[in-house]
C-alpha cells in the first residue's frame, strides 16, 4: 500500500513536513527585520542602496500619510509601479496603514485599469509618473480619491537622477511634470516630511486580507484573488524552509520578476524581508541589464520564469559575463525545458529547478529540491511543507490513484480565501478547503507531480486530445528553436488543429519542412503541427509566460476577416 503522502519520504532531513508559522501580519516582519538588522541593505536599485531601517521609516511615513488622507482599516490602495524602491515602500506603507494592496500591472490599458479600480473599489493609487495621464483619465469614473505619483529618478543616486529624465524622455517621448499637476501627492515629498502620528490597527492573521491580486484564473476573466496575511507569510516561510542552506542576511536576491505579480512579490520581496536579505531590483526585463547586474551585484538567488533563463542563455555575449554567484533558482509560471535547465546549471554552477504555483495559492505549492537530490526532469517537484496535493478525475472529480491523469488539487495555508465579491466563482474552485487548479497532471510513485497541461489549453483535433506542452517540448529539442508555443486554432474539418509559433535562435535557420520532419520523428501523427509560423517574438505576460490565448485570439480574428 502506497503512503498517503509519498513525497515526504523524499524530503531531506533539513526540511520539516509541516511548518510552525508565527501568526503575525506581513508588516510585522518588516518591523522585526528593521529592529534586528537595521543597517543591512534591503534594496539595491541602479547604484543606490537603502537599509532595512530606512525602508521601515519610509514605509511608516507613507502609512501615516495614507491615514491622513482618510485610508482606514480594510480600504484598498492600488500600487502601479515597476520594481523600484517606491514599490516596496508603498507596499509596506499600505499594510502598516491597515489597507489592502491592490496590485496593478503598469502595462494595463485605460480600460483594464478602470475595470480593476471599479472592481476593487480602491480609494487611492500610488503610480509611476509616466502612467499619470492614464490614471487621471479614469479617476472620475471610479472610487479613486487620491493619486500619489513617483518617478524612477527619485530613487537614483546623483548625478544619475539628473540625467534620467532625459533618458526617459528619449525612451518614452513624454515627460510628466508632476509638480505642476496640483491635485497630486508626490511620494518624494511625503518621504521628506517628519514622521506623523500613526494609528496602529489590530489584525486577524487568519482572516484579514493583505492583498487583492488580479488574475484570469481558470476562466480567463480577471478576478481579485483575496490573499490573507496568513497566506503570504505561510508561503514565504515555505520558500525559506526550502532554501535550507541559506542563512538570514546572507543572500542577494535578484528582483527581476515583477512585484505586481504574486510570484515576484512572495519569492523576492516577502522572502527577503522575512530573512533580512538584500534585493536587487530591476524595473524591466532586459537581458543586457540582467547580465551586467549579475556580474556586478553578484546575486545568489534568482527566482524566474523559463523565458528569462532562455533569454539569458541565448544572449550573444553570454560568455563574457561572470554568472558564478548564482547559487539557487526556482523557475515557475510555465514548464522549464530540460535542456534549458541543464545549460543554465553548467553555465552558473548553481542549481536551477522547476517549481509550480498559481496566484490562488500565493503562489507556490510545488518544487523540486534545490540541493542534495537530483531534480526530476519534466516534473514540477513535490508539494511544499504543510501542503497537500491530489489528482482528481476529470469526469467524476474522485481522487485518482498514482500514475493516472486528472486535475491537480492543492490544499494548505497558502490557499486564498476566495475571489473578491465573486462567491459563485469561488465555489467552483474551492471545495472543502481544496483548490482546483485547472491544471492537468499526475503523480508518480515517489510523490513527484507532473503537469501535462492546462484544462483549457488542451487541443481537441478530430476527436484526439493533444496537450500543447508535449509538442512544445519536442520543438524545443530542435537546435535552431529558441522559443516555441503550440496552440489549437479553429479548423473547419477537425474542430481545432495544431499550430506552432516559433522564434529561432540568432544565426540559425530552419524551414517549415525541416521542423515538420523533426516533429514527425518524435510525435504521433495527430500531434504534429499542421501549421508553423516564424516570429521575432511571442506575446508574453509580465512574468514571461507565453500567452497562448492571445495567439489563438489573433488566429480567430484573422479567420473572421478572411
Ligand atoms: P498565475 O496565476 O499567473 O501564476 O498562473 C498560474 C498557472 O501557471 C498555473 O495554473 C499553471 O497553468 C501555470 N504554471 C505555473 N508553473 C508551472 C509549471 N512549472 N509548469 C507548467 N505550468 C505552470
Amino acid at each position: 500500500m502506497m503512503s498517503e503522502k509519498p513525497w515526504l519520504a523524499q524530503y531531506p532531513p533539513e526540511i520539516p513536513a509541516t511548518l510552525e508559522i508565527e501568526g503575525i501580519p506581513v508588516q510585522e516582519y518588516l518591523i522585526r527585520t528593521a529592529r534586528d538588522f537595521p543597517d543591512k541593505t534591503a534594496i539595491h536599485f541602479m547604484g543606490k542602496e537603502m537599509s532595512y531601517r530606512q525602508l521601515y521609516e519610509s514605509a511608516n511615513k507613507v502609512a501615516a500619510y495614507l491615514q491622513s488622507l482618510g485610508i482606514e482599516k480594510g480600504d484598498r490602495v492600488a500600487i502601479m509601479l515597476p520594481n523600484m524602491p517606491a514599490g516596496v515602500i508603498s507596499y509596506f506603507g499600505v499594510l502598516i496603514a491597515g489597507g489592502i494592496v491592490v496590485q496593478t500591472n503598469p502595462l494595463y490599458t485605460e480600460r483594464e485599469l478602470e475595470y480593476q479600480m471599479k472592481d476593487s473599489g480602491a480609494k487611492a493609487i500610488i503610480a509611476f509618473d509616466l502612467l499619470y495621464p492614464r490614471v487621471s483619465k479614469i479617476k472620475g469614473k471610479t472610487n479613486l480619491e487620491h493619486i500619489i505619483v513617483t518617478a524612477i529618478k527619485d530613487f537614483l543616486p546623483f548625478p544619475k537622477n539628473l540625467i534620467y529624465p532625459f533618458i526617459q524622455k528619449k525612451q518614452n517621448g513624454i515627460v510628466v511634470n508632476v509638480k505642476h499637476e496640483g491635485s497630486n501627492h508626490l511620494l518624494t515629498e511625503i518621504l521628506k516630511q517628519p514622521q506623523k502620528r500613526l494609528t496602529v490597527h489590530e489584525f486577524d492573521f487568519n482572516e484579514d486580507l493583505a492583498l487583492l491580486q488580479y488574475t484570469g484564473g481558470t476562466t480567463g476573466f480577471p478576478k481579485g484573488v483575496m490573499i490573507t496575511h496568513k497566506n503570504l507569510v505561510s508561503n514565504a516561510a515555505m520558500c525559506v524552509a526550502w532554501l535550507y542552506k541559506s542563512k538570514p542576511g546572507q543572500e542577494i536576491v535578484l528582483g527581476v520578476l515583477p512585484f505586481f505579480h504574486v510570484y515576484g512579490m512572495t519569492t523576492v520581496m516577502i522572502l527577503s524581508v522575512l530573512q533580512a536579505q538584500k534585493m536587487v531590483l530591476i524595473p524591466k526585463f532586459d537581458v543586457d541589464t540582467i547580465l551586467k547586474t549579475i556580474e556586478k551585484q553578484r546575486p545568489t538567488l534568482f527566482p524566474g520564469a523559463p523565458t528569462m533563463y532562455i533569454g539569458l542563455l541565448n544572449h550573444p555575449d553570454l560568455m563574457k559575463y561572470d554568472l558564478s554567484s548564482i547559487n539557487a533558482c526556482i523557475s515557475g509560471s510555465a514548464p522549464l525545458p530540460v535542456e534549458v535547465q541543464q545549460k543554465f546549471e553548467e553555465l552558473t554552477g548553481g542549481s536551477l529547478v522547476e517549481g509550480y504555483g498559481l496566484t490562488e495559492a500565493s503562489p507556490v505549492t510545488h518544487s523540486n529540491f534545490l540541493w542534495d537530490k537530483k531534480p526530476v526532469a519534466g516534473s514540477i517537484g513535490v508539494p511544499y511543507p504543510s501542503t497537500d496535493a491530489k489528482i482528481l478525475s476529470l469526469e467524476t472529480g474522485e481522487a485518482l490513484p498514482q500514475g493516472e491523469i486528472g486535475e491537480l488539487a492543492v490544499c494548505g495555508p497558502q490557499v486564498m480565501r476566495g475571489y473578491w465579491n465573486r462567491p459563485e466563482e469561488t465555489e467552483e474552485v474551492l471545495k472543502d478547503g481544496w483548490l482546483l487548479t485547472g491544471d492537468v497532471g499526475y503523480m508518480d510513485e515517489e510523490g513527484y507531480f507532473y503537469i501535462v497541461d492546462r484544462k483549457k489549453d488542451m487541443i481537441i483535433a478530430g476527436g484526439f486530445n493533444i496537450y500543447p506542452r508535449e509538442v512544445e517540448e519536442i520543438l524545443y529539442e530542435h537546435p535552431a528553436v529558441m522559443e516555441a508555443a503550440v496552440a489549437g486554432i479553429p479548423d473547419a474539418y477537425r474542430g481545432e488543429t495544431v499550430k506552432a509559433y516559433i522564434v529561432l535562435k540568432e544565426g540559425h535557420n530552419v524551414t517549415e519542412e525541416e521542423l515538420n520532419e523533426f516533429a514527425r520523428k518524435h510525435l504521433a501523427a495527430y500531434k504534429v503541427p499542421r501549421y508553423y509560423e516564424f516570429r521575432k517574438e511571442l506575446p508574453k505576460t509580465a512574468v514571461g509566460k507565453i500567452l497562448r490565448r492571445s495567439l489563438v485570439e489573433e488566429e480567430k480574428a484573422k479567420q473572421n476577416m478572411d
